[in-house]
């Protein structure tokens, strides 16, 4: 017998993309509704994000744009069986049409109902930058304007000419939250789900949840139905190595963290209670963001589009914004053994987008047909390892001097590279530098002769005009002043893109595909639906919202 703190209609659990729409909706449906955050701060990855929302299907702004699309459209668009990147990974192929359908009938009205509640979309026509994931036919891609909000990567807002043309998720979360708490959403962060009350351990009705709330355990009844919007589970080690065995440890940089993490704990605690997964081939399909080359260096989180800034709330977290590599040449990448793996100027996987297929056919074969080979395998190649045995590649460390220092305009110190915990070291020699890395992921020490054979034989590159062992084009500069520099440059995770199976209403499916009563779910912890970001996650998170507020009490 459970004894319960406190009750309301709906309890939502995470106050992200999912989320806070979900426990606006239902609250603005006559539910009363409790919103649990694990952390401090409400937003999760959504208030970080770049807020480039791909909703279509025939929007107002489509329409002011002479765009014409509809809900067939996107939904044939994001089932498309032909659509591959260039290393032959389909992008939609293994989407579950049911998921995709609701997606695709929900768009027009998930954007009006974002404008209603005080999203603000950049005054431009939609186009095809930013996101990913968002089909050929027409361009869909909208842009979250942030107004006056501080960014929560930097702390503070944006200049004003920039204020309605900028794209950021601030412009997405902030409006939203704020409409939350004026519906009347009971939001109580610092609140971490635990676990799901069902009546019968794994049959009956899910009555409400476990949180764990600065060290008490509190129980939330939920009278109609519990929202599962915990954004995902690719931070979590032994969750995401289901996937993916050579995801291990070292891969610690997940894009968005450390505001918020993507822990997996929707999941396994839906798992507890019956739920079944669901879509698992997009989780590990070689495209889009999921696992991507660090943009910025020396740092822990170095996620390409995003720099943590010392004016951040949560900066002491993150300890450095990273030295962001504009030019691959400047540096060589080494494994930890010192021994570089492929040419640095390599890129990660891709992802489809608005015309990103010439000449797009809707479902024809030629569209795989004409798509040019390129394996674009640097991320495959970071992540082989050093043949010990171990499944992760191991830390990936830049290596560079003092004139690259001066190229890139770097200042090679903190808050810029986080020496403290490791991720950035210094030496007058390269042997020296070699010495130095010692940090909890690198497990063997990396040889000084090693890398000091390594620099040497890149330097020679640099004279013959050719990369012998992996064909960067034309190497340019040697590495060959002091102070010489290291710093960590390991892969960054990214999206969830397997979850929860859900049904076109998210209500979250048991293994023997029966529907688990009074449990939802959608965005990042829910499966089937292979894209990336916010579209999915607003559009599912209303759709759950809706239903939620509707059962039987
Ligand atoms: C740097 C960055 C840039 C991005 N740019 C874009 C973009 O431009 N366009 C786009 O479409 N997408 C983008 N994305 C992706 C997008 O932000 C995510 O897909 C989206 O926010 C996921 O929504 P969600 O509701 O599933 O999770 P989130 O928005 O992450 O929200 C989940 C929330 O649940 C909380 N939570 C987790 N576990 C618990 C628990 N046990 N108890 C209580 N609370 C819990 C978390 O702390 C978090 O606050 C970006 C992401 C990042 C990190």
């Amino acid at each position: 017998m459970v004894t319960w703190n406190s009750e309301a209609d709906v309890v939502v659990i995470g106050s992200g993309a999912t989320g806070i729409p979900a426990a606006t909706v239902a609250r603005e449906a006559g539910a009363s509704v409790i919103l649990v955050e694990a952390q401090p701060r409400l937003g999760g990855h959504a208030i970080v994000s770049g807020g480039n929302v791909p909703l279509g299907g025939g929007t107002s702004a489509q329409k002011k744009h002479g765009i014409h699309d509809t809900p067939d459209l996107v939904f044939q668009d994001l089932t498309d069986w032909s659509v591959v990147q260039p290393n032959g990974f389909p992008d939609y192929r293994y989407n579950d049409r049911e998921i995709v359908r609701a997606f695709a009938d929900n768009n027009v009205s998930t954007y009006d109902w974002l404008v209603a509640h005080g999203v603000t979309f950049a005054d431009k026509a939609p186009d095809e930058r930013g996101g990913i994931s968002v089909g050929n036919s027409v361009p869909r891609e909208m842009h979250c304007a942030p107004l006056h909000w501080p960014l929560a990567h930097t702390g503070k807002p944006v200049d004003e000419a920039q204020r309605k043309t900028y794209s950021i998720g601030a412009g997405f979360m902030y409006p939203l939250i704020d409409a939350a708490r004026q519906a009347g959403v009971d939001i109580r962060p610092e609140h971490r789900m635990t676990a799901l009350h069902r009546e019968n351990g794994t049959s009956g009705r899910i009555t409400g949840i476990e949180v764990e709330h600065r060290g008490m355990r509190l129980n939330i009844q939920a009278r109609k139905a519990v929202i599962i919007g915990t954004g995902g589970s690719i931070g979590n080690v032994n969750f995401r190595r289901m996937f993916d065995p050579r995801l291990t440890e070292e891969y610690c940089g997940l894009a968005g963290m450390p505001w918020s993490d993507q822990d997996a704990s929707g999941e396994i605690a839906a798992m507890a209670v019956g739920a079944a997964l669901w879509g698992l081939f997009n989780q590990t399909g070689e495209f889009g963001y999921g696992l991507t080359k660090a943009g910025h260096i020396g740092c822990q989180y170095g996620y390409r589009h995003l720099a943590w800034g010392p004016e951040s709330e949560v900066f002491a977290l993150a300890r450095a914004s990273g030295l962001w590599v504009a030019d691959w040449q400047n540096v060589i990448l080494v494994n930890m053994l010192g021994r570089r793996f492929y040419a640095e100027t390599g890129g990660q996987f891709t992802a489809n987008n608005y015309n990103s297929i010439a000449t797009y056919v809707p479902g024809s074969y030629l569209n795989a047909k004409n798509i040019k080979y390129d394996p674009n395998n640097f991320i495959n190649a970071a992540m082989a390892g050093i043949g010990d045995g171990h499944n992760g590649g191991g830390p990936i460390w830049a290596i560079f001097d003092a004139e690259a220092v001066a190229r890139e305009k770097w200042v090679p110190k903190p808050p810029f590279v986080d020496m403290a915990e490791g991720f950035f070291f210094v030496a007058e020699s390269i042997t020296e530098l070699a010495a130095k890395i010692r940090m909890k992921y690198q497990r063997l020490p990396m040889p000084p002769e090693q890398l000091a054979a390594t620099v040497a034989r890149y330097n020679s590159f640099v004279d013959a005009g050719e990369d012998t062992d992996f064909g960067k084009p034309q190497p340019r500069y040697k590495i060959a002043t002091p102070p010489f520099y290291a710093a960590w440059a390991t892969p960054v995770l990214h999206d969830t893109r397997a979850g929860l199976r859900i049904n076109a209403r998210c209500q979250v499916i048991d293994m023997q595909g029966a529907v688990i009563p009074g449990l939802y779910c959608g965005g990042e912890s829910a499966g089937g639906f292979s894209q990336h970001g916010l579209a999915r996650c607003a559009v599912q998170g209303l759709i759950a919202g809706r239903n939620a507020a509707a059962e039987a009490s």
